[in-house]
């Protein structure tokens, strides 16, 4: 009894798959990783998937803990399960009549693309080669698999893993690609498959010396030895620096580890009736719903990813315009078939786009893996659409199926097609990331990060991407290469980015030591300007103008549509133009949720109404502002009709002029001269008029309500104008709904007093309109803790709230917006904050101010109307707590709207769960 219980408590650490059966499922990625999981998914399913078995993600933190130590156990248990594979596959490992060969794969728990290691045609030996050679009748199939085997394990196991850290271009594996490239020199071929077997033999035997003098160390002859080299090495690849450095940008944490998957070979590279590919069950770039992929006849899967030759269609649906190798459905039609059947049945399981990699060995279709399939934002949204139509995930697996992140890609700009027409591009590749970018040439990943620092938009060119320039990747605005195809390294990582990306742009040379490139007739130098199309694959010199391209893509479209059927939060703009209005109201917005009045003093057709405002500022007596304020009256009151009539029928909320004066004091002489002209004084009466305005802390001082209470007649002509614009669009026939919004407000007594100038300007405006009632709102910015404090005694005299998170930030950490550049970075870079508060809202803090604030306000006023419209309203994390502390609805620039619909539908599915 005891002796049993004591087994039941031991930790399975080996899971087995294959021959129909498994272990494992696709819901144990935390101990499986997700190959593991779903080669054990797919082998239950009766997916022909090579036979193997996965070493569990604990393993690896034993190891990882235990500096190179297994659990006890692990040995004995790889030894039974290679059994079992033995078993299924009908070959032995080691064996020297019937070899069988296995591969080592890393796999974590979330997707680590060319992150971790690999090694493959384990178990080839001086002792197996013959066998292999007389199975398979082919020795120059069992060299080229003993070549590609000694490559891999010298570089993943015995330098990599070792430690051994070469010079630049002193790797093993670029040492041994020499001595290929010599070979091939002296035999006068330029590709690998023109070399014969005997050719094959003596370079096997030139790496091994090789090998050997350069690591000190001879090639392991003897397969076991291989299998727990390729283990090790495996595992220590979690903390190689490139899966360090992806963990970092990604979020993983570090202790997940990876598991382990050992699995017999299958080769894509035994003849013509062999090939190796990788599919998606559905594009993943566009979401389109046709089998899309690559592949290569007479090849391991490693050429298709690396690549190094220019891959295949997989079907005549998806051929690219040109393009004429042959499909595999055009070669192999029988493999194909199965293909698809396979792929209906994964899609259909998996209820979600999948990302397949297979092989046909002698005509028979091997799946070595399939996971969910990373795509870019556009894709994410069509295929969140199409799969609903299809009745294949419900509405509220749709909504969660984008990123409010990834909306940004589709928000992201295009090119311009038609300044796109007015020129020609030089060069041109593969559309691997959609949306357009420009931005200076650099070469290399370091450059790249280095220039992107120093604030410069870069493009990273590089002949093909590889892991280790995944940093580089990061900092640019878009990535060329000149080979690879659309599975190639750099346009699976930018398609999970959703960055712009071309890749095999075959008419580029780079000369990474000049720093530059050619192509099509054409010299980019380091520095330069080039544009690219990533939708299209087509790269101009300099700069071309971009365009957002959102509002005509149908599935945008609809899939917001979708989003709008669940959430319960409202969706307003912060908009002070009838353009940026228009914009709002394109992309959804229910309303405008800050109008920031000073807008109009700044930028285009500013110079009229600023003039006159500055004029006002320093006027000095009652009088002469009252003088200057009915001058500045119609610009004020064209410029809110204007916006107003845009948003015809929805809430505009206009806030009162809330900046201190002092920033609309002219500092320039010649500014000073005219301004003094104007008022009929001195310019040094200017001056003293200026010097009195001046504050030490602008941001806590004469601002906001302050002004209007200081100054009623400010905000008295402020609200005429409000009035006045919308009593004249409601007998034009449109329908104005204004909501006048007091800013910096700390104090019930500052609401009434300017509520009460709203109330006798709206009966004046009343008579001089001839109307009952001009239909209006009054509420306070709640952007100060006092005045969350206080809500409900505000409550009293308010109509709606608004919250001012960017002040209410501001002055609850006591971090002035303007100045945290010099410390806030310490502050994230040494994990004092999680994140910069001014972006994302700080729920544990600042948070606990705004609940008090809703609570207090509705314990007077139980339907208070209570908005946000500081920045924290674009910012999805934000939006979910607005919706938790049940807010009415958020406001944020118009370029968010589409992002907080994503959130607040995201954040009322997960409140209803
Ligand atoms: C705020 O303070 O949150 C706000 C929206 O106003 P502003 O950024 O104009 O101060
Ligand atoms: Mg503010």
């Amino acid at each position: 009894m005891a002796k049993k219980a004591m087994r039941a408590r031991k930790p399975k650490h080996v899971y087995r798959f294959g021959g129909g059966k498994a272990e494992g499922k696709k819901e144990m990625k935390n101990l499986l990783g997700g190959k593991g999981a779903n080669l054990a998914e797919m082998a239950s399913l009766g997916v022909p998937v090579p036979a193997g078995f996965t070493i569990t993600t604990e393993v690896c933190t034993h190891f990882m803990r235990r500096k190179g130590k297994y659990p006890p156990g692990l040995r004995e248990a790889v030894a039974k399960a290679m059994a079992g594979v033995e078993k299924v596959m009908g070959m032995r490992f080691g064996d020297p009549e019937n070899p069988l060969l296995v591969s080592c794969r890393s796999g974590a728990r979330q997707s680590m693309p060319g992150m971790m290691e690999t090694v493959l045609n384990i178990g080839l030996t001086s002792a197996t080669i013959p066998g292999l050679i007389k199975k398979t009748n082919n020795p120059r199939f069992t060299w080229d698999a003993y070549r590609r085997l000694i490559t891999m394990y010298s570089d993943v196991v015995m330098e990599k893993a070792a430690g051994v850290e070469p010079k630049e271009g002193q790797g093993i594996r670029h040492q041994l690609e020499r001595e290929l490239n010599k070979m091939k020199g002296a035999r006068g071929v330029e590709q690998d498959t023109e070399l014969t077997a005997d050719d094959l033999a003596e370079l096997c035997e030139i790496y091994k010396a090789k090998v050997k003098k350069v690591l000190g160390k001879p090639f392991p002859d003897d397969a076991q030895a291989q299998l727990w080299g390729g283990i090790g090495a495996v595992f220590q690849s979690w903390n190689g620096r490139r899966a360090i450095s992806y963990r970092r940008i990604e979020g993983i944490p570090d202790q997940w580890g990876t598991a382990n998957n050992v699995q017999a070979m299958v080769f894509g590279n035994m003849g013509d009736s062999s090939a190796t590919g990788v599919a998606f069950t559905r594009n993943p770039a566009t979401g389109e719903d046709k089998f899309y992929g690559e592949w290569l006849p007479n090849a391991q899967g490693e050429d298709v990813v690396a690549g190094i030759r220019t891959p295949n269609p997989l079907n005549e649906g998806t051929r690219a315009e040109g393009s004429t190798l042959p499909s595999l459905e055009q070669a192999m039609p029988r493999a194909y078939k199965q293909l698809v059947a396979i792929r209906n049945r994964l899609e259909r399981h998996y209820r979600d786009m999948q990302d397949l990699e297979f092989t046909v060995q002698d005509g028979k279709l091997w799946l070595l893996q399939t996971r969910v399939g990373k795509r870019n934002g556009p894709a994410a949204v069509r295929m969140a659409v199409e799969m609903r139509q299809q009745r294949l995930i419900t509405l509220e697996t749709a909504i969660e199926r984008v990123r409010p992140e990834q909306l940004d890609e589709l928000l992201h700009p295009i090119v311009d097609p038609e300044a796109e027409k007015a020129t020609t591009p030089f060069c041109k590749g593969l559309p691997a990331g959609p949306g357009g970018a420009f931005g200076k040439v650099v070469f290399t990943a370091a450059e790249a990060v280095a220039w992107h620092e120093r604030g410069e938009q870069v493009i990273l060119v590089r002949e093909e991407t590889n892991p280790e320039d995944v940093e580089g990747m990061r900092a640019a605005e878009a990535i060329l290469t000149a080979r690879g195809g659309m599975t190639s390294h750099a346009a699976l990582v930018c398609r999970g980015w959703g960055k712009c990306c071309i890749v095999g742009a075959g008419g580029i040379e780079v000369d990474f030591a000049r720093k530059l490139f050619t192509a099509g007739g054409v010299t980019v130098r380091e520095g330069e300007v080039v544009t690219l199309n990533g939708t299209k694959g087509l790269v101009y010199q300099g700069k071309l103008p971009m365009i957002v391209s959102s509002e005509e893509n149908p599935h945008f479209v609809a899939f917001l549509k979708l989003c709008d059927r669940v959430r319960r939060l409202g969706v307003r703009a912060n908009a002070d133009t009838p353009e940026d209005a228009a914009r709002a109201l394109e992309f959804g917005a229910e309303g405008i949720g800050l109008f920031r009045t000073e807008h109009m003093f700044y930028g285009k057709g500013s110079q009229k109404p600023l003039f006159k405002l500055r004029k006002m500022i320093l006027s000095d007596s009652v009088e002469e502002r009252r003088a200057a304020l009915d001058e500045l009256f119609p610009h004020v009151k064209a410029d809110m009709k204007a916006t107003m009539a845009v948003m015809d029928g929805k809430p505009v909320t206009i806030r009162l002029l809330d900046p201190p004066l002092h920033e609309f004091v002219p500092n320039n002489p010649a500014e000073r001269a005219k301004r003094a002209k104007a008022l009929g004084i001195t310019v040094g009466d200017i001056a003293k008029r200026a010097d009195a305005l001046h504050e030490s802390n602008p941001m806590m001082g004469h601002r906001g309500v302050r002004l209007g209470i200081t100054y009623p007649e400010v905000s008295e002509m402020q609200i005429r104008a409000v009035l006045e614009a919308a009593a004249e669009l409601n007998l034009e026939g449109k329908k104005a709904l204004p909501e006048i919004m007091i800013p910096v407000l700390c104090d019930e007594n500052e609401l009434k007093h300017q509520a009460e100038l709203v109330q006798r300007i709206h009966a004046q405006v009343c008579e001089k309109f001839a109307v009952r009632k001009v239909p209006h709102l009054v509420g306070p910015m709640i952007e100060i803790p006092r005045a969350c404090l206080l809500a409900n005694e505000i409550a009293e005299t308010a109509e709606f709230f608004s919250f001012g998170t960017n002040d209410l930030t501001q002055m609850s950490f006591g971090f002035s917006r303007d100045d945290i550049g010099g410390f806030l970075p310490a502050y994230i870079e040494g994990g004092i904050l999680p994140a910069d508060p001014f972006n994302i809202l700080d729920q544990k803090g600042v948070g606990q101010l705004v609940e008090i604030g809703i609570q207090r306000g509705r314990s007077t006023q139980p339907k208070l109307k209570v908005g946000i419209c500081g920045e924290h309203g674009g910012e999805p994390s934000s939006v979910a707590f607005c919706q938790k502390v049940g807010m009415t609805y958020v406001s944020c620039s118009p370029f968010r709207v589409p992002i907080a619909r994503l959130a607040a539908a995201q954040a009322a599915i997960a409140e209803k769960a």
